[in-house]
């Protein structure tokens, strides 16, 4: 193949052989019929099954599928950021390989895409995983909403599509714990969200355990932006406020009501411990901002991407 396609989709893959053959079958069937040239790229994250040589024979037969073997399993996130660098379509789909996004949603991500837009997010309609992680999702979405000021309903689904400049974006950036979709509307000018399917998982089983659900929402959590640590010298602060208040109060009573009242000086000491207390309270909402502002330098994401120069007249080589 030469010349980069208009789509690539990007599929994360640990232990699911009992998903592959159906998967290529389906995603191949569903970007042929969007009539672009394509490339799937599948990323095995350090399967222990069959999954690895599946892709690897996937991979020999058809010549749009492309197959990346990492060496051991790295995260869901690791391994699609891994397919965004091979990836080189002007529009990048990610999807699950476990077929709880169906591939035939593609055209209809695709076709939001021509309207220009630079992220298509989606939402799962009737989604169909259990009552829990329904719940725990929908807490999560709320506060990204919050927090990035980006309105979308559901940031879990992986079935998004993204232009060639997100892409980009996103691969300049170097930090380790991402959350991809998150990273993706933090460059996004434009967006828009569209109702797709979502299928019950029919074979193997979800990569998630509690446990790893619980370092999942840590990344995202902490890849959005330093949102909790300005939440800690909020709280802090509050904290702190309601402490010197309270001391002050008992103070007072002390003054008004007398020694015996306040338990021959014991209320006394506990109004300075809330006072102290509160100002740990604020000192370490300090701390927090300069974590904060830390942790943003060393990620050093890039500070703005150019969407476009335009210059009339001779253009002079920069040195
Ligand atoms: N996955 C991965 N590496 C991991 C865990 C998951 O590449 O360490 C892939 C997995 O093969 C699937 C997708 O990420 O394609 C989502 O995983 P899963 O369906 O288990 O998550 P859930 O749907 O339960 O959120
Ligand atoms: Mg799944």
């Amino acid at each position: 193949m030469n010349g980069a396609p208009a789509l690539s989709l990007v599929i994360p893959v640990y232990n699911e052989q009992e998903n592959l053959v159906e998967l290529v079958d389906r995603c191949l069937a569903s970007c042929r019929s969007t009539d672009r040239s394509f490339e799937v790229i599948l990323v095995d994250d350090g399967s222990q099954d069959n999954s690895r040589s599946m892709i690897l024979a996937a991979a020999e037969q058809h010549q749009e599928v492309i197959g990346i073997i990492l060496n051991r399993n790295y995260g869901q996130h690791a391994a699609v950021f891994a397919g965004l660098q091979q990836s080189r379509g002007e529009i990048v789909i990610t999807l699950d390989a476990d077929l709880q996004n169906p591939p035939e949603e593609i055209p209809n991500l695709v076709q939001a895409m021509d309207q220009g837009v630079d992220v298509v997010g989606t939402v799962r309609e009737n989604r169909q995983d259990s009552f829990f992680r329904r719940i725990a999702s929908n807490l999560v979405n709320r506060m990204v909403q919050q927090a990035t000021g980006v309105m979308m309903h559901d940031y879990g689904c992986m079935l998004r599509a993204y232009r060639r400049t997100i892409v980009e974006a996103i691969l300049q950036c170097s930090e380790h714990s991402t959350f991809i979709p998150i990273l993706a509307n933090s460059f996004a000018g434009s967006t828009v969200e569209i109702p797709v399917g979502h299928a019950r998982r029919e074979k193997g089983q979800s990569k998630y355990s509690v446990l790893k659900l619980i370092a999942l929402q840590y990344d995202l959590l902490t890849s959005m932006s330093t949102f909790p640590l300005r939440l800690l010298s909020f709280v802090g602060g509050v904290i702190s406020l309601c402490g010197i208040a309270f001391g002050l109060l008992l103070m007072l009573l002390r003054v008004v009501y007398g020694a015996t009242w306040a338990a021959e000086g014991v209320f006394t000491l506990f109004a300075l411990l809330f006072v102290f207390i509160g100002a740990q309270f604020i000192a370490l909402g300090l701390l927090g901002e300069y974590i904060g502002r830390i942790y943003h330098d060393v990620r050093s994401r890039p500070r703005y991407f150019i969407h476009e120069i335009r210059q009339a007249g001779p253009q002079t080589p920069r040195q």
